[in-house]
């Protein structure tokens, strides 16, 4: 049912909501939940008295409130990792039939976006079971079609772009210039990695990520400020006809969405704030401004959305996971994300 619809829908802008569960040492210390999610209607609630920012401090004792939500799709604590992808196989397969495709994890640091891209070991995200069922689909068709497939990976902090797949612990990574060309945005430099089966590629990444990681004492901390992204490139040609195609699709895990406020940030921090506002305030114009078939789509305010300009727009697919903290104390900086994401469509 939602699979069809998804593959009818060209060019319309997606939006899942994923609300994580309760995490171990929440649950231990008794953590209240403040959603509650309606999967089959498609919308999510915020309940109790911080949603809004109300009751700062003060808990549910304030007067209760209700925000509602609705998503082309929600998902709430139990769902899994495969019946997400379920849903979002359509889209990211539509890169073979020639459609450029983007995908976010959108949310506050600790949300879930990365559990939602990419994964734990043994329970892996939707980058690692898209390039699986891509695979798939190149080996179903290939009396038809002969398919070229390239992966990149690139990270973007402070507007600068780093090629995660430049493994030289010597050298500085080089920096990446976006520049528009014919086939749309490019970055001259940029490794493409021509990759052949779905290991492959998943092995490449990976020593990409690690590079990262290893690069970074404090990981999880640069990585909820940056935004990480996944390209496969296609390029197919039918064996019988000789036409050829090309597409794009991104995957892209985004710095945290949370609220710096000016009190708590100086210096580096406030300004690494800033460049994160910036850049997913960029992205949410743009996409609304497609959504709403706006004359102008303000590309050029961010990198994020400048390296993205040519796979967001034409008859391309975009889909926007939000991906929510389901407690209580954080009910304020979850409803800044909902209200985020129910205006971009
Ligand atoms: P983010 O990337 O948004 O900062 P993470 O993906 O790192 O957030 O998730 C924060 C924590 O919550 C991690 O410990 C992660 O394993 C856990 N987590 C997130 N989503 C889920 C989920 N759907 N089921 C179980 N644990 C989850
Ligand atoms: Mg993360």
């Amino acid at each position: 049912r939602l699979h069809n619809q998804l593959v009818d829908l060209k060019g319309a802008i997606r939006v899942f909501c994923r609300v994580r569960p309760l995490l171990p040492d929440e649950v231990a210390a008794s953590q209240k939940v403040a959603t509650e999610c309606d999967t089959l209607a498609g919308a999510v609630e915020l309940v109790g008295g911080r949603v809004g920012g109300m009751a700062k401090g003060g808990g549910l004792s304030g007067k209760e409130k209700r925000l509602r939500f609705n998503f082309d799709a929600v998902y709430g604590g139990n769902s899994r990792q495969d019946a997400i992808f379920e849903d979002t196989a359509p889209v990211v397969t539509s890169v073979l039939d020639g459609y450029n495709v983007c995908i976010f994890a959108y949310g506050q640091t600790g949300s879930g976006k990365t559990y939602t891209i990419e994964g734990p070991e043994g329970d892996r995200g939707v980058n690692y079971r898209t390039l699986t069922a891509l695979f798939e689909q190149v080996e179903h068709r290939r009396a038809e079609v002969e398919y070229t497939i390239t992966v990149s990976l690139l990270e973007v902090y402070m507007d600068t772009i780093c090629d995660l797949l430049v493994v030289d612990e010597s050298a500085p990574r080089p920096k990446l210039e976006v520049k528009n060309g014919a086939y749309g945005s490019y970055m001259p430099g940029l490794t493409e990695a021509k990759v052949e089966s779905a290991a492959a590629a998943w092995a490449l990444l990976r020593s990409g990520t690690e590079a990262r990681h290893s690069a970074q004492t404090k990981m999880n901390e640069h990585s909820s400020r940056s935004h990480c992204m996944l390209c496969v490139r296609v390029r197919g040609q039918s064996k019988l006809t000789g036409d050829v195609w090309r597409a794009k699709l991104w995957l892209v895990d985004l710095a945290g969405s949370e609220r710096v406020g000016k009190t708590e940030a100086s210096g580096e921090r406030l300004k690494e704030a800033q460049f994160i506002n910036k850049s997913l305030s960029a992205l949410g114009d743009c996409i609304h401004a497609l959504a709403t078939k706006s004359a102008h789509v303000p590309f050029r305010n961010s990198k994020l959305t400048y390296v993205l300009q040519d796979s967001l727009s034409g008859d391309s697919k975009t889909l926007m996971f939000v991906n929510a903290n389901p407690t209580e104390e954080n009910a304020a900086e979850t409803a800044c994300s909902l209200h985020f994401a129910a205006r971009v469509r």
